[in-house]
């Protein structure tokens, strides 16, 4: 529990995944807490990602490979990766310091920090699931069992099976099996003609994320936090041992410290704490689909970049996720994007409508140029942030949330938090 010194009211700004996951392991500190999202529950890029708790896949984005094939297909709009031609120097400046991380070296070190992180990501959510009474979070997070990835050849397999093999030779443990043609058609009806081989991977998760950040909101106000949505911050200042949040209609909140977790958005916000990290919106889209043999476990398409998940029900369908365009949050959905992520994922299934598609939707992953989340104190003593998963928030939320109330409620500061530190 908290002690007399720590912050008894705590204000967090964002309710993604990553804030209202910080808001929960707060309240069970004993810290009082109010959460603040412009919009609403999950309107940021926790709503529609593809959910995957999955450790196996939950690797730094920097890296090699990225630069080798990227830079050329990056300018073309099917490309899995987008960047469009741009004159915004922030953007280039986010580029040039993620072009710099894409080493051999930068990756291992990165790797060694998810996989700490892997290792425990999975026991954040076991906690909020096992949590006494009305608070714990009431959401499934399920098993996947097991979780494919399916390919067009035994080439493209090998892309993934060597990168399995690097993230073990740093010190991860990921388990994986081949498949050959039938097996992995056998193991998965609704895969279509053009896929050759498989490969599945064991101890993976997922989670329908709009279902459950919406339970984790649920849980916090149930535990006696209040959500407030509908009221935009746009500063954070400390003053004495204070810190205040100002909306955009002039009204304030007092407390006694403040969370910065608003995804994509928190530059503005966190740089006048000392928070030089650029976080760049890496937005991905997706929409759902209906199968007529829906897959009853996650699918991953990695030549393609395309993520699939079964939402629940057997009327809740497929969604199907993926791209990486670096671009402003705010820009519209561009179609050409929904339409690369269709033409690469057909003839890897069958038996689905792609026509008949629904809730299409983009939204952004905050990305850093070093691939490491920012998450911890800032020079302002009572402010901290906690953002910049780029594409693992979902994953790593929890967890986040536990390792920086440790920090707001009792001022220490877990090892691996050392990691994420802002102000680097
Ligand atoms: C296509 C796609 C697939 C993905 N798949 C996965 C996956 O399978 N697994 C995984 O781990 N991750 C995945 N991700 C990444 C994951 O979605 C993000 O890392 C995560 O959702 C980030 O959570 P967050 O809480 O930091 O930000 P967000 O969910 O974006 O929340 C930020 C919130 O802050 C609010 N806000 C912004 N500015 C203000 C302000 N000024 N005042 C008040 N409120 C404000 C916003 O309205 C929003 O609700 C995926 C992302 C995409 C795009």
């Amino acid at each position: 529990m908290a002690t007399s010194q720590s912050p008894q009211h705590v204000v967090v700004i964002g309710a993604g995944m990553v804030g209202l996951s910080t808001a929960w392991f707060l309240q069970r500190e004993g810290v009082e807490v109010t959460v603040v999202d412009r919009y609403d529950v999950a309107a940021g890029a926790s709503w529609g990602n593809a959910g995957w708790l999955a450790p196996a896949l939950t690797l730094p984005l920097p890296e090699p490979a990225i630069l080798a094939t990227g830079v050329r297909a990056a300018l073309s709009p099917s490309s899995p990766v987008y960047v469009p031609l741009s004159a915004n120097p922030r953007l280039l400046r986010f580029l040039v310091g993620f072009a710099r991380h894409c080493t051999d070296k930068h990756w291992r070190r990165a790797m060694g920090v998810f996989n700490e992180a892997n290792a425990v990501a999975l026991d954040a959510y076991a906690e909020m699931a096992g949590a006494p009474g009305d608070v714990a979070v009431d959401a499934p997070t399920k098993p996947a069992t097991p979780f494919l990835a399916a390919f067009a050849s035994e080439a493209d397999r090998e892309v993934l099976v060597e990168e399995f093999r690097r993230v073990n030779a740093a010190g991860g443990s990921t388990d994986y099996t081949l498949l050959d043609h039938d097996a992995v058609h056998a193991l998965e009806p609704a895969l279509g003609d053009g896929v050759q081989c498989g490969v599945t991977m064991n101890g993976q998760r997922y989670i329908n994320p709009g279902e459950f950040v919406h339970a984790l909101a649920g849980a916090v106000k149930t535990g006696g936090g209040q959500v407030v949505t509908g009221r935009s911050a746009t500063a954070v200042t400390q003053r004495g041992d204070r810190a205040e949040v100002r909306f955009s209609d002039g009204s304030t909140i007092d407390a006694d410290a403040v969370v910065v977790a608003n995804g994509t958005w928190l530059g503005q916000l966190a740089r006048p704490h000392g928070v030089r990290t650029i976080v760049q919106a890496g937005r991905g889209y997706s929409f759902t689909v209906h199968p007529d043999e829906a897959p009853r476990n996650p699918l991953y398409l990695p030549t393609q970049r395309v993520a699939c998940t079964p939402l629940g029900g057997p009327t809740d369908g497929l969604r199907v996720a993926g791209m990486m365009e670096f671009r402003k949050p705010g820009a519209p959905l561009d179609p050409r994007r929904i339409k690369a992520i269709v033409d690469a994922a057909t003839p890897m299934f069958r038996g689905v409508d792609w026509e008949a598609r629904t809730d299409e939707w983009v939204g952004s992953r905050p990305c850093t140029a070093d691939g490491l989340p920012v998450v911890g104190r800032t020079k302002s003593s009572r402010v901290y942030v906690a953002g910049g998963h780029g594409m693992w928030g979902i994953a790593l939320g929890p967890l986040t949330g536990k390792l920086l109330a440790e920090q707001v409620a009792h001022d220490r500061t877990p090892e691996l938090l050392r990691h994420f530190d802002p102000l680097r």
